[in-house]
């Protein structure tokens, strides 16, 4: 799939926009979802221009998988979380709105899950959040 290099991530990672970033490598990058669906919904993605799961290289997928891992430890350690939603969309008809590869980590349930990216967060304290969460990494 054709990659927009303008898409709102693409400029997140050239640090065009602000983020509530969590972890950085050369590869990934971990940061706050800006409308989360619960509190410490943290986003991953992968560095490199892939519009879906389906168009990442394997060796990057598999990477990433091991940085959502990790986040999903140190989530755990500084969240009061009961369970974590990996969610993944790829196309736009499975609802994705953002088109660059990205997994949700979502301390949740499948069960209260719904309203997908309709409400900005408080920033501030997301913000809170993400520090607990690095300081847990
Ligand atoms: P998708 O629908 O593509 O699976 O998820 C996109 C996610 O990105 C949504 O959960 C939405 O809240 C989040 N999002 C959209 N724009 C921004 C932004 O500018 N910054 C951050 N941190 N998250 C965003």
């Amino acid at each position: 799939m054709t990659y927009d290099d303008q898409n709102i991530f693409a400029r997140i990672l050239r640090n065009e926009l602000p983020a509530i970033k969590v972890y950085e490598d050369d590869q990934v990058l971990a940061f706050m979802d800006i409308m989360p669906q619960a509190e410490g919904h943290t986003l991953v993605i992968p560095k490199s221009p892939a519009v879906t799961l389906l168009d990442l290289d394997p060796q990057e997928a598999a990477y990433t998988i091991q940085v959502v891992q990790k986040i999903a430890k140190a989530m755990e350690k500084a969240l009061d979380v009961k369970g974590i939603v990996l969610m993944q969309l790829s196309g736009a008809a499975a609802g994705q709105t953002v088109p660059h590869v990205h997994f949700h980590l979502i301390p949740s349930s499948v069960h209260e899950l719904g309203k997908h990216g309709v409400q900005m967060g408080d920033q501030d304290q997301i913000k809170v959040l993400a520090d607990k969460i690095k300081a847990a990494l």
